[in-house]
């Protein structure tokens, strides 16, 4: 009995031991896993990791960093693409032109800035407003996780080809995507046209209003 016990743990020795080389193999030289287990971070943790941002080459031209703003607690997200030259000045989404354009798409379906949440894809302003580049947007995106993680939304809107296709990792055309929604990280991401394109082609507030319609039917449910 005795030996059939030490040989057992002779065993299980053999054994931690080729799974511990294993893992050196993969290059992880901890025992215990530093995956992440624990709860999600606040907005204002989130915002602290970032910190003074020098991660891509976008801080280079940046006057103020653009983390996004409203209801910690929202049930709505608007996600947009990057700051532009009054939102890069103010350290606030959405306040230049397109932003009034969005301030009033949000009081047409009954709510207001405050109750709902304005972020972008990146947070700092691409010069002369150019797209963001895939490494910007590498190095950006988990900041946006986090918050939405933080807020818990049920409906996210992303305004846009640029957010549209960078949340939905594809490459369809916003006009394909737009007025259906798709499930994202627990909730329901509705995709419509930017404000900014809606200032330059006022025939497609019509889509857009319906994609508003079906949002705030979707937001009733609660
Ligand atoms: N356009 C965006 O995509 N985001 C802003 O914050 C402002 C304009």
């Amino acid at each position: 009995m005795k030996e059939d016990t030490h040989r057992a743990l002779g065993q299980i020795v053999a054994q931690l031991k080729a799974h511990l080389r294993y893992q050196k193999g993969l290059g992880i030289n901890t025992l215990l896993s530093q995956r992440k287990t624990s709860a999600p971070l606040t907005l204002e943790a989130t915002r602290s990791a970032i910190g003074a941002c020098t991660r891509c080459r976008l801080h280079e031209g940046r006057q103020n960093l653009v983390f996004g703003e409203g209801n910690p607690h929202a049930m709505l997200v608007f996600v947009g693409e990057a700051p532009g030259r009054e939102e890069d000045l103010q350290g606030r989404p959405f306040v230049g032109q397109a932003g009034a354009l969005l301030t009033r798409i949000i009081e047409a379906i009954d709510l207001t800035r405050e109750e709902v949440y304005i972020a972008n894809i990146v947070k700092c302003r691409p010069p002369q407003n150019r797209n963001p580049q895939p490494d910007e947007i590498r190095t950006c995106l988990p900041f946006l996780r986090k918050q939405l993680e933080a807020i818990r939304p049920t409906i996210i809107c992303a305004l846009g080809t640029f957010a549209a296709q960078t949340l939905l990792e594809t490459e369809e055309r916003i006009s394909l995507l737009r007025g259906k929604f798709y499930a994202y990280q627990g909730a329901q991401l509705m995709p419509t046209y930017h404000p900014a394109f809606l200032l330059r082609n006022p025939q497609f507030k019509r889509d857009v209003w319906a994609d508003m319609k079906m949002i705030r039917e979707e937001y009733k449910k609660g």
